[in-house]
């Protein structure tokens, strides 16, 4: 059963995963997490990804059983061009990197998002829901995409992304901005991504929107890491790599995520919950630096300067899934929790008492990588394993290395790898000192030449693909932008 972190009913997770956000506000936890053994933890090892992923959604998820996931997750990472789906890579130093990025898009999202179209649809079977499920979600560059692709041509099914104009990799914006599929649409929004993920939590809590959208036999849902459809297959890839990691004869290990939206790292967290014998967790950021600041002190502080970095897909300053990890720390109370949440939104900022901070720092821990140190990083990966990795992985790489030299703690590494580099090419090669070009394509090529890759399938068609998606709006005016896409 869940419960969202304001308060109210346990429900379903058929029913969380449909109603994406909860109308209170709050985000949909789980009630309790089941503990598995060191043995069951360890068989995983022995199973594709796939029977992997449904053995773990099936432990998480109430009301879906194995058999059932077992023919959604076989669908679903069909589409990675890895055989393992979440291989890893052992670096020097005793890191390995768990590649999170062989699906359609390039980037991690699509763990989940190949998913959630099939736990979407079969929440909304389980429930009776007949309408249209209409898909709304924020993007900082590669949940856009990742849904997008998911959803295009999904029966019974909308999806409708906002991104930041100007916010997103050239690559990010030309993977959205190509979309194929009767049923999805794409809008910039002027502002940041933190402007356009507002907007669209308004949206879900608006009478008014709902309404709109009910009259035309549609139900919001969101695609956004808010949903636990999107939580949850994230759990699974770090019970799949502990289950790596004990098979080679790790028993304890750490575990460093590029973070941005809390999403991610918030999945390693219910892993170690679930008994993956994972000890800290490390928790990299670019400059924008409101979580470093906050795992250090326990001051939230959303009202500071936004940068625009070379890791845009962590260029966030109110980290959503958060909520779900401060809800947990204060003992599960929604009335202290829903306090915090009112804080922060009226004035940006609030600070958690010293219980809480101290629960908090026994497992995280943060570090932050500006762009000259990130560069510097994916230099350095190259020079010392030949490895090519993008901007956000080599943020976490970064806070790998000054959290060892901070606390002399050795223990193996699992360094989550994002995104493709191909994705961040300008960027990536202008690390690696290799010649600015204009064309972001030309970057791609040259970073293959370079680094003796292959260009991943899907981006060498983006370059001549035609646009296919030109609104923009205001950030105050996305309902209605909304209303125009489906009428186009
Ligand atoms: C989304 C994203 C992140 C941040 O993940 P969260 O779950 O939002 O913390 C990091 N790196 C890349 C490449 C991403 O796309």
């Amino acid at each position: 059963m869940y419960v969202s972190t304001r308060g109210g009913e346990a429900i379903s997770a058929s029913q969380a995963i449909l109603r994406g956000i909860s109308e209170n506000g709050g985000l949909y936890v789980p009630v309790s997490l089941p503990v598995w053994s060191r043995e069951q933890i360890l068989a995983l090892a022995e199973i594709p990804y796939a029977d992997r992923a449904a053995k773990v959604l099936a432990d998480v998820l109430d009301d879906f059983d194995e058999e059932e996931l077992l023919g959604y997750t076989r669908k679903a990472y069909a589409s990675f061009s890895h055989p393992a789906v979440a291989p890893m890579r052992p670096l020097k130093g005793n890191i390995e990197v768990l590649e999170l990025f062989h699906g359609p898009t390039l980037a991690f999202k699509d763990m989940a998002l190949q998913m959630l179209p099939y736990l979407l649809t079969a929440s909304a079977r389980k429930q009776g829901e007949t309408r249209e499920i209409a898909i709304l979600t924020a993007t900082s560059g590669d949940t856009g995409k990742a849904a997008l692709e998911g959803f295009k041509d999904v029966n019974g099914t909308s999806c409708t992304v906002f991104y930041p104009l100007g916010g997103v990799s050239h690559v990010q914006e030309r993977q959205m901005l190509t979309s194929e599929g009767a049923n999805v649409h794409v809008i910039g929004v002027t502002g940041n991504f933190d402007d356009a993920q507002t907007g669209v939590k308004q949206l879900f809590t608006s009478p008014e929107f709902i309404a709109q959208m009910n009259a035309k036999g549609r139900t919001l849902s969101s695609a956004n890491s808010i949903n636990l459809g999107r939580l949850a297959p994230q759990v699974a890839y770090y019970m799949s790599a502990a289950a790596e990691m004990m098979k080679k004869g790790v028993e304890r290990f750490n575990v460093c995520v590029p973070t941005g939206n809390f999403g991610n790292i918030l999945a390693a967290w219910y892993a170690r919950k679930m008994g993956a014998p994972i000890e800290k967790l490390v928790c990299a950021s670019n400059c924008n630096d409101v979580l470093t600041e906050f795992i250090l002190t326990g001051r939230y502080n959303a009202a500071r300067q936004f940068h625009l970095t070379i890791s845009p897909s962590m260029d966030i300053l109110v980290s959503s899934n958060l909520e779900r990890l401060l809800f947990e720390l204060c003992g599960c109370d929604p009335v202290k929790l829903s306090g915090m949440m009112k804080q922060l939104k009226e004035e940006k900022e609030y600070t958690m008492d010293a219980d809480m901070l101290s629960v908090l720092q026994q497992t995280f821990i943060g570090y932050s990588a500006d762009d000259t140190a990130t560069k510097a990083t994916i230099r350095a990966a190259y020079d010392s394993d030949a490895y090519v990795m993008d901007t956000h992985t080599a943020v976490a790489m970064y806070a790998v290395g000054q959290y060892r030299a901070q606390t002399g703690d050795d223990l193996p590494m699992l360094l989550v790898s994002t995104a493709s580099p191909f994705k961040f090419a300008p960027a990536v090669t202008d690390a690696l000192g290799l010649e600015a070009k204009e064309n972001a394509f030309d970057s791609v090529r040259q970073l293959a030449a370079f680094g003796s890759l292959q260009i991943p399938a899907s981006l060498g068609k983006l370059e001549t693909a035609p646009t296919l998606h030109t609104l923009t709006c205001d950030r105050g005016a996305m309902g209605e932008a909304v209303m125009k896409a489906y009428e186009a």
